[in-house]
């Protein structure tokens, strides 16, 4: 039996049972999973928090699946990091960095998806399939053959190859698209019905983003349940974001925290902004962004579905919207590197190029305590990191090491 007592729609409110297969509403409005939370809180205290497993079960009373039905791979409880140098040099006096690159599958994608993978083993559910810029992909087809389904995945062609490699070595069935992600959804909302394939795009299915919301109770308790002046999230889909807003209103229900919020700074790519382009028209939803391109694959999402509540996020924590180049990114991507020894996904590296335009523009004072969340491993990225330090096929000698032949 799920643990959730009803999915709600984000939209329109209306009421589904909890414990059925489900996608989205009548009215087209994602579904949130809802929690008998006055009934909790007097059956898990704060202080039993640390007796649970080293991952994101830890927070199992809040998250929907049955523990028979739980399909892990160690994710989540990832380190929240002090910076030594990185502070220093961007001006930011208090700086963690929430790593993420070290859950399966090397993205924070892994929470989103042992939750929904875990939900499909509750309900029956032997088929999945996913449109992906590449890190879902690799997670979905990780946790779907540790669950013994069939996965099948529509990226895009030019997806990183790290993540293409993944997901066939996983078993998944896959398939390149000439498009983008959102080309890659419509296949998979048209063949899926025919095939028998649930849906598991974000948002589409209600329980990854309960796996995501787990960042947000991760870094109230590894900060001793004080959270941050301002959280900085590199936003595609945006359900990061989106997950923790919803995390930080639980537990104030479960009366863990007060009112107090992070700004919420979304982080995006110049080459594919659309929520900062209504953030700053002071729009409520996002249009399609044309000609979407960035090397930060997982930023590559030209609408999201939940747009419209990432906007509220942002907008009622007094927080911004801001977009990065790909130079910004992976000139910080290098700094995140050799200041702290953190292999940045260029993702988390927008983060650090974002830090700086909110100092510089009075957002953000020095003293400040800020979190960044480094969303993905920098070794996913061979490509992006390839345009600092390219090595030629045949070995020679670059630029900037040296080949030595030994004798
Ligand atoms: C998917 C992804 C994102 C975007 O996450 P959303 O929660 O969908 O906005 C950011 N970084 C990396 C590395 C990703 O894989």
């Amino acid at each position: 039996m799920s643990k959730a007592t009803h999915l709600e729609c984000s939209v329109c409110g209306t009421r589904f049972e909890a414990g059925q297969v489900a996608n989205l509403c009548h009215c087209g409005g994602p579904l949130l999973a809802r929690y008998d939370l006055d009934k909790i809180r007097h059956r898990w205290l704060r202080r039993e928090v640390p007796n649970g497993p080293a991952s994101m079960w830890r927070y199992a009373p809040v998250l929907p699946p049955a523990d028979e039905a739980i399909v892990s791979l160690g994710e989540g409880w990832t380190p929240l990091i002090r910076t030594k140098r990185l502070g220093a040099r961007v001006g930011a006096d208090a700086l963690w960095v929430k790593d993420e690159g070290m859950n399966p599958t090397a993205s924070f994608k892994a929470r989103g998806l042992s939750c929904a993978i875990s939900m499909c083993v509750e309900l029956g559910i032997k088929k999945v399939a996913i449109p992906s810029a590449g890190n879902a992909a690799s997670a979905l087809a990780a946790y779907a053959a540790a669950a013994g389904l069939e996965s099948y995945i529509f990226m895009p062609r030019d997806v990183p190859q790290a993540n293409y490699l993944e997901c066939k070595a996983y078993g998944a069935n896959v398939t390149l698209v000439d498009g983008l992600i959102s080309d890659c959804g419509k296949i998979v909302a048209e063949r899926g019905p025919k095939e028998g394939w649930f849906d598991i795009s974000t948002l589409k299915e209600p329980y990854r983003i309960e796996g995501k919301k787990t960042m947000g109770y991760e870094v109230a308790e590894q900060m001793g349940w004080e959270l941050p002046d301002a959280i900085f999230y590199p936003t595609g889909g945006g359900v990061g974001l989106i997950g923790m807003w919803k995390a930080f209103a639980e537990m104030e229900k479960l009366g863990w925290i007060g009112g107090k919020r992070p700004k919420m700074i979304s982080v995006q790519a110049e080459g594919c902004a659309p929520i900062v382009k209504a953030f700053e028209e002071n729009e409520p939803r996002s249009k399609f962004f044309e000609n979407a391109h960035t090397v930060a694959a997982g930023l590559r999402v030209p609408k999201a579905l939940g747009d419209f509540l990432v906007l509220q996020g942002v907008r009622e924590s007094g927080g911004a919207a801001v977009a990065v180049s790909d130079d910004e990114m992976l000139d910080a991507a290098i700094e995140m590197a050799s200041d702290e020894g953190i292999y940045a996904a260029p993702e988390g590296a927008a983060c650090v190029a974002a830090l700086r335009k909110l100092l510089a523009s009075g957002l953000l004072k020095s003293g400040d305590k800020i979190v960044l969340y480094n969303t993905g491993s920098g070794l996913k990225y061979p490509e992006a990191y390839s345009t600092r330090f390219p090595r030629s096929a045949s070995g020679e000698q670059d630029k900037l090491g040296g080949l030595i032949t030994p004798r």
